[in-house]
């Protein structure tokens, strides 16, 4: 259902604004963003749309197709649901120096949730988008990015980098964004037209406030400061050998490691060298499971299945701690592995493709 029948029916009256925004599969550099790093990231076909009317009261009505319904005073704390995004996103505007008293929403999505695909950023960016419409103000794409972060860190609590907002807000179709976390210089790459990435759901899902995540962007904040740096995007695998801590050296090293596997990819998409590509996906996939520890048992079944049929590369994307995979293989090989993977993968899903000839076409 759009967002637009959902405010409808459930308001009864027409939205006065609608927005969308797109989830993004990350094709390689995870936990590299805050990290003021390096990532790649592209959009995927799911998204989130959210409708808006205004209210002349001071509370938000919110319905989430997939979250359920909930009504709140605009000024009251946060309460750990997905209406938290919405007080965030009003906090935000009114720092613009707009004014909102009240607010009914309705939400609906298609982006699997808790499952690496960005979910939380797209509902971020749709819902700035939406409340740009509706005040009839602009906000640059960047700026939204900023916002949606700044909702994630104080009324979320994921300590996130920008890589989702960025991509959610910036990223085009059938195009890889290469994204420097440090000073958001991007550079748009387009992606195989030979080749698919695969994105395949384990089956299993997290949600990313209950604090794995803000615990290994802790530990790699203790590496920078072992190694008396503002951020391991300053660090070269020489460096490690000053790290104490066998856990904190783990992270840094894929940190660091990671870092110049995404510089490498960017060559190797140029080049349409899908072989050398697919062999830094596994090269990530190994470094975020033995040295981030943030694989799964189901993920790394999928990588294997995957690399054992022929795949050219295999990782999981995202945060990690259950979610999806991304898998490439040639367009000839793309059906065939797909299958082997769901077959012997109890409980995996295909969630999308994506190449440049499929978006052609
Ligand atoms: P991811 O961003 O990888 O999907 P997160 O844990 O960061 O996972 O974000 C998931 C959270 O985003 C959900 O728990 C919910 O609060 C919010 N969210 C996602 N989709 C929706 C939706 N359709 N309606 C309301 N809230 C949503
Ligand atoms: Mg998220």
């Amino acid at each position: 259902m759009s967002s637009q029948s959902l405010f409808k029916r459930h308001f009864q009256y027409p939205p006065i604004s609608s927005s969308e925004a797109h989830g993004r599969v990350n094709l390689i550099g995870e936990h590299t963003d805050y990290n003021n790093g390096f990532v790649l990231p592209t959009l995927i076909e799911q998204k989130i749309q959210v409708s808006l009317g205004p209210r002349s009261d001071t509370q938000i009505v919110g319905i989430s197709e997939e979250f359920g319904e909930k009504t709140i005073l605009s000024d009251s704390k946060t309460d750990g649901t997905w209406i938290d995004f919405v007080r965030g996103a009003l906090h935000y505007m009114t720092e613009e120096g707009q004014t909102i008293s009240g607010l009914d929403i309705s939400v609906t999505s298609s982006i699997p949730t808790g499952s690496g695909l960005s979910s939380s950023a797209a509902f971020e960016i749709a819902l700035l988008r939406a409340l740009c419409q509706m005040l009839e103000i602009e906000l640059s794409s960047i700026k939204i990015a900023q916002i949606g972060q700044l909702i994630e860190h104080n009324f979320i609590g994921t300590y996130c980098g920008i890589m989702d907002q960025m991509t959610s807000s910036k990223a085009e179709f059938g195009q890889a964004l290469y994204l420097d976390c440090e000073n958001l210089n991007t550079e748009i790459i387009p992606i195989f037209t030979d080749y698919t990435f695969i994105i395949i759901h384990s089956g299993s899902t997290r949600k990313l406030s209950e604090g794995l995540y803000n615990e290994r962007k802790r530990e790699t904040e203790i590496a920078a400061k072992d190694l008396n740096i503002t951020s391991l995007r300053h660090a070269e695998i020489t460096d490690l050998k000053l790290i104490k801590d066998p856990k904190i050296l783990k992270r840094a090293r894929h940190v660091i490691s990671e870092n110049n596997r995404v510089q490498k990819a960017v060559q190797y998409l140029k080049q349409n060298s899908a072989e050398a590509f697919g062999n830094l996906m596994n090269e990530s996939h190994f470094s975020m499971d033995k040295d981030y520890e943030i694989s799964s048992s189901e993920l790394n079944h999928i990588v294997k299945i995957a690399q054992s049929y022929g795949a050219l590369g295999a990782r999981l994307t995202g945060a990690g701690f259950g979610g999806c995979a991304v898998v490439l293989t040639s367009n000839n090989q793309r059906n065939d592995i797909t299958e082997k993977i769901l077959k012997s993968c109890s409980n995996s899903y295909l969630v999308t493709n994506i190449s440049k000839s499929i978006i052609l076409n």
